[in-house]
This record gives structure tokens, C-alpha cells and sequence, in this order.
């Protein structure tokens, strides 16, 4: 209510004109109301239901794999392959210290030791080279990161792999619709991770998908994610295993969101040509894939130019009714995985970058007001 309409209202302090543009929101306009309530009628709620065969048939057709198991979230998508890789205790799996937290999380869930590695300036994914470099005796795998929609050097780090003999598991939990030269993302590697995260290009409010071609490990990883229970005897429990299983309730969801995947993606094309077109004056650095990468363009994310204030930037553009997220701390950063070690590449995207509200239903008046908000809150530092 206005304040004219209600003149005894005391004085309340500046609100933004309009409501705040968050950075995501999801859009659940299609058939996602109508196969829950089938979930609900039907009473299959639990982690047996038509609906996860359909979505792991709908995430394999997409990514071209041939298997795709469901799991309850995508951090658990990320350990069942590096457990099934039985990477434990000793072993040292390379991951870029310019990641989310779950990457490296999981390598330490397993017992193994994370080994961080830099990333390049200019997609700022991880560096074949330095990969290279930090391979040990011990070295069992490399996680490569396909961060905000764009795709790791598939080609250089593959080629390293095999000449190393190391295996390959791709966290393309930001990066579904992502591909390099036609191939998709999560199928170059051993095995490849999504996340279906509220705010992730399809969601399932929690949820994650393990990609594989290798028939016997895609086995393997359907045996292990329910409690190690033999695939042919019910209450037979061969191996160590976990409860890591999708609710078909989350897989409806998911099965929804992926028929309408090409109009998600092509909306998200539009705003970050908009962004791109847009802000292309201003002193800012937008994320750059590689040649041969069609970037899904998660979150359209830049760098600010050198000095200046972030934390002061992103506060004026909140209160203009923007929201924006800084992007990830690096790991080495943080207290449980301190280290002296320098990624000065890293570190300096780490301090600079920001992601723009990148969510399918912006309208053209958002996207616009967005871009002029950074345009007048870098103009308050002197940058614009
Ligand atoms: C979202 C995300 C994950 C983890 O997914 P959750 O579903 O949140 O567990 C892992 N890695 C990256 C890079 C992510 O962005």
C-alpha cells in the first residue's frame, strides 16, 4: 500500500519502485503440476514410479549417454561415481580450485585428497597444462568443472587421461544443454554429474543424474545407489552401498521440465545475446568459451573491471531492485582446505566476478533494467 493511500503510516525507509529481479527462479508453467498430482493419486511417491525411467530415458536422450541414473541430489551424483571409480584413501584427484564446494567436498567424502589445479583467463575453466603438471603417482582421476554453461578443453584433457592412465568424471552440474562441437557435455569423461537444483537449467527441487556409456559401470552405480542391493536378488546386499535414489515425485518434476528443455534453453540464449549486446560499452569481461562451445548460459556471469568495490556494487544494485551473486570462493580458500598454494588466475576471477538474473521468463523491461543498474552503480565508482 502507498504511503498516500495511507497517510498515519509512519515513514518506512526507501523501498525499491518495483520488486526485486532475483537471480533465478524456475519456471514450472508445463505438465510439472499435473504429473505430481498423478504421483500423488496414484500414491508412487517413494523411489519406485514410472516417472524415474522416464526422466533417466529423457536425460540420456539428451546428453546422447547411454545410461543416465537418477540420485537424490547433485553432490551425491558427483561421490557414487568417484566411490564406483573406488578412489579412497591415498589417492589424489585433481579438481580447479575456482569450483562449488560439492567438487571438491566429494573427493574428501571418499577419503581421497583433492589436488587443486588453475584455471584459464579466459573461460575460466580448469587448465589442461596445469592439470599436467600436478599428475603424481597417486593421481586417480580429474574432475573437470563446466561452470555457468560453458565446457572444459574436453579434447586436451581427455588426451591427457588416457596418455596418464587417469579416469575422468565431468561435474556438468551447471552445464545441461552445454555441448563442444555438437557432443554434449558429461559424455567425454568415465562418467558425467548433474545437478537439478531449484536454480539449475532443469530442476527437480533436489535432484542429480550420473551419465555413463560403460555399460558395467552404469550397473555398478544403480546396485551401489540402493544400499548395494543385487540388481536380481531383492534383500541381497553385495557390496557397500548407499540410499542415493530419486523420488518419483522429483523425477515428474524433472520429466516436465525436460519437455520443454529446447524452449528453456532458447530463452536463456536470448537474454545472455541481450546482456552481451547490451553491456558490450561497459568495462566488463563476460565469461568466454572456448571455440566449438555451445554454452547452455546458466548464469550469464562477468568480470568487473580492477577495482572495483563488489560487495558496495552489488549492495546499490539490490537496492535498485537487481539481485546478483558474487561467483564462487576458491576452495584453497576455504578453512578446511587452506593451503599456501597461489592460482592467480583463479583467485583474481574469484574477487571481480558477478552473475546476472538469467532465468527463462525475463522479460526484455527486466533484462534492460538489469543492465542499467550496472551501468549506474559502476558510473557511482568512476567505472562507467
Ligand atoms: C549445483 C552444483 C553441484 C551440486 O549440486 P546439488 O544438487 O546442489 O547437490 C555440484 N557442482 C557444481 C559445479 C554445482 O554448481
Amino acid at each position: 500500500m502507498s504511503g498516500a493511500m495511507n497517510p498515519a503510516q509512519p515513514e518506512r525507509p526507501a523501498r525499491p519502485a518495483q520488486p526485486v529481479i532475483p537471480v533465478y527462479r524456475p519456471d514450472l508453467s508445463g505438465n510439472e503440476r499435473a504429473y505430481v498430482l498423478n504421483c500423488m493419486d496414484s500414491t508412487w511417491i517413494s523411489s519406485i514410479g514410472a516417472y524415474i525411467g522416464k526422466f533417466e530415458a529423457a536425460i540420456a536422450g539428451i546428453t546422447g549417454a547411454r545410461h543416465a541414473a537418477a540420485v537424490c541430489n547433485g553432490t551425491v551424483a558427483l561421490h557414487l561415481p568417484l566411490h564406483c571409480m573406488g578412489i579412497g584413501p591415498g589417492d589424489e584427484v585433481i579438481v580447479p580450485a575456482f569450483t562449488y564446494i560439492a567438487s571438491v567436498n566429494t573427493i574428501a567424502q571418499t577419503g581421497a585428497t583433492p589436488v587443486f589445479a588453475e584455471s584459464r583467463a579466459g573461460d575460466w575453466l580448469l587448465d589442461p597444462s596445469d592439470v599436467e603438471r600436478r599428475i603424481t603417482a597417486r593421481t586417480k582421476a580429474i574432475m573437470p568443472v563446466h561452470l555457468y554453461g560453458a565446457a572444459c578443453d574436453m579434447a586436451a584433457i581427455m588426451e591427457i587421461a588416457r596418455r596418464r592412465g587417469v579416469r575422468v568424471l565431468e561435474d556438468a552440474a551447471e552445464a545441461l544443454g552445454t555441448t563442444i562441437h555438437g557432443k554434449h557435455v558429461g559424455t567425454f569423461g568415465d562418467a558425467g554429474s548433474f545437478s537439478f537444483f531449484g536454480n539449475k537449467t532443469v530442476t527437480t527441487g533436489e535432484g542429480g543424474m550420473v551419465v555413463t556409456d560403460d555399460d558395467e559401470f552404469a550397473a555398478q552405480l544403480r546396485q551401489v545407489k540402493g544400499q548395494g542391493q543385487s540388481l536380481t536378488r531383492r534383500y541381497w546386499h553385495e557390496v557397500l552401498g548407499f540410499n542415493y535414489r530419486m523420488t518419483n515425485i522429483c523425477a515428474a518434476i524433472g520429466l516436465a521440465q525436460t519437455e520443454r528443455l529446447p524452449q528453456i534453453l532458447a530463452a536463456k540464449r536470448r537474454l545472455a545475446t541481450f546482456y552481451k549486446e547490451t553491456l558490450a560499452s561497459l568495462p566488463v569481461t563476460f565469461q568466454r568459451p572456448i571455440e566449438g562451445v555451445e554454452s547452455a548460459d546458466w548464469l550469464v556471469s562477468l568480470l568487473l573491471p580492477r577495482g572495483t568495490d563488489r560487495d558496495r556494487l552489488m549492495a546499490e544494485m539490490q537496492a535498485a531492485g537487481v539481485e546478483t551473486r558474487p561467483v564462487f570462493y576458491p576452495a584453497h580458500h576455504m578453512p578446511m582446505y587452506r593451503s599456501e598454494e597461489h592460482f592467480p588466475v583463479a583467485e583474481d576471477i574469484a574477487v571481480r566476478g558477478i552473475s546476472l538474473p538469467s532465468f527463462p521468463a525475463l522479460t526484455d523491461d527486466e533484462l534492460g533494467r538489469v543492465c542499467e543498474t550496472l551501468r549506474n552503480a559502476l558510473r557511482q565508482q568512476g567505472k562507467a
